[in-house]
C-alpha cells in the first residue's frame, strides 16, 4: 500500500506519466554567504550552495538540460517530462531584472513542464512571486528552505531567518500566487542540539500554513562546512540511521494527507559526504526508511490534526 504521498504520484496523477526534476545550477548567490547576512553560509551548506557547480564551468542553462535530459531519457526510456528545478543557492537573490531573466531562459526548454524555483524566505518580494506565478507553465513550486521552526536553531546553525520570516513568506506568496504557486517546505533531522521533539514539532508548525510539500533531510556533515569542524571537535554526532527512520516515519503520520512528500533523505553529492556513513547508500537507506514505515504501520495523515481555520493549502487544479 502507498504510505505516502510521493512526488512522483503526484506528478503521474497530474500529467499521466513520469515528470524528471532537472536540477539546474544559475550562478546564483546568497545572502548569507555574499555578506548581505553573513560570509559564513548555513552550518550544513557546501561551498556548492547544495548544488552541481556546472554553472561555474561554463554549462549555461541550455547546455546542462540537454546534459540532464538526455541522461534521464536514456535512463528512463520513453519521453519523459520534465521540471526545471533552479536548485543551487538562493535563486530569488539579487535584483528582479535577474530573476525575471532566469524565468525566460526556462520559458524555452523542451519539454519543461513546470519550474521548483529553490530559495531562502527572505528572499522574496511581491514583485518577484508575481514572475514566478506568472511563469507559463503548470506545475510551479517555489522551495523553500526553513530547516527548523525553532529560532535558537536557526541562529546555531546560522540560517539568518527565523520561522516567521519564513510563515511570512509562505502567506505572501500565497497571497501573490493565487493559487498557481505551490510551496514545499525543506525541514533537516538530526540539527545540532535538537531532539526528536523538536524535528516533529517543526513538522506540526507546518500544519498551521499554506505548505504544499516538503523535502525530509538528515544532516550531513559536508567537506568544507562548519559542521564538519563541529564533528571533528567531537562537539556533534550524527544520528543513527534507525533513528532518523523513526523520525522520518513519525514525520509522515503527522503531515496533512495531501501534503507532497518531495524526499525523504538527503542525496550526499559525490564527494561531500563525511558522516554519517550510512547516508552515502541511498538504496540501503530508502530500503530502511520505507520498512520502518512498514513496521510502525504509518500512513500519512494518521497523526495530523487539521488546524481551526486552516488556510486552504491546494492551487487550483492541483491533483
Ligand atoms: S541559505 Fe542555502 S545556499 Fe545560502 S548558505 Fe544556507 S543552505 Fe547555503
Amino acid at each position: 500500500m502507498k504510505r505516502y504521498l510521493a512526488l512522483s504520484d503526484h506528478f503521474r496523477a497530474r500529467f499521466g506519466r513520469r515528470v524528471q526534476k532537472i536540477p539546474l545550477d544559475a550562478g546564483s548567490g546568497c545572502p548569507n554567504r555574499d555578506g548581505t547576512l553573513s560570509n559564513r553560509g548555513c552550518a550544513f551548506c557546501n561551498p556548492l550552495g547544495s548544488g552541481s557547480g556546472l554553472s561555474s564551468q561554463g554549462f549555461d542553462i541550455p547546455a546542462q538540460w540537454d546534459h540532464w535530459t538526455k541522461r534521464y531519457t536514456v535512463r528512463h526510456g520513453g519521453a519523459p517530462l520534465f521540471l526545471a528545478y533552479l536548485q543551487s543557492f538562493s535563486n530569488t537573490h539579487g535584483p528582479l531584472a535577474r530573476l525575471t531573466s532566469l524565468l525566460a531562459a526556462l520559458a524555452p526548454l523542451p519539454g519543461c513542464v513546470g519550474i521548483a524555483v529553490g530559495t531562502r524566505p527572505d528572499c522574496l518580494d511581491r514583485a518577484k512571486l508575481a514572475a514566478i506565478a506568472n511563469f507559463p507553465a503548470e506545475e510551479i513550486w517555489l522551495e523553500l528552505g526553513l530547516q527548523s521552526a525553532r529560532d535558537d536553531t536557526l541562529a546555531r546553525i546560522n540560517r539568518g531567518h527565523t520561522f516567521a520570516d519564513f510563515a511570512r513568506a509562505v502567506r505572501l506568496a500565497t497571497e501573490v500566487g493565487e493559487g498557481r504557486i505551490r510551496i514545499c517546505a525543506h525541514l533537516m533531522a538530526g540539527l545540532p542540539g535538537e531532539t526528536e521533539a523538536d524535528f516533529l514539532a517543526t513538522v506540526d508548525a507546518l500544519a498551521g500554513l499554506p505548505v504544499h510539500g516538503v523535502k525530509l533531510h538528515n544532516l550531513l556533515v559536508c567537506r568544507g562546512t562548519e559542521m564538519e569542524r563541529l564533528w571533528r571537535a567531537g562537539e556533534y554526532a550524527p544520528l543513527e540511521r534507525d533513528a532518523y527512520a523513526d523520525m522520518v516515519a513519525r514525520a509522515v503520520a503527522r503531515l496533512a494527507p495531501d501534503v507532497v512528500v518531495h524526499r525523504l533523505a538527503a542525496d550526499p553529492a559525490p564527494g561531500e559526504l563525511l558522516a554519517p556513513a550510512w547516508a552515502a547508500d541511498r538504496r540501503g537507506l530508502r530500503a530502511a526508511l520505507l520498512a520502518r514505515m512498514e513496521e510502525l504501520d504509518v500512513v500519512q495523515g494518521a497523526a495530523w490534526t487539521p488546524p481551526t481555520g486552516e488556510t486552504a493549502r491546494r492551487p487550483e487544479g492541483a491533483g
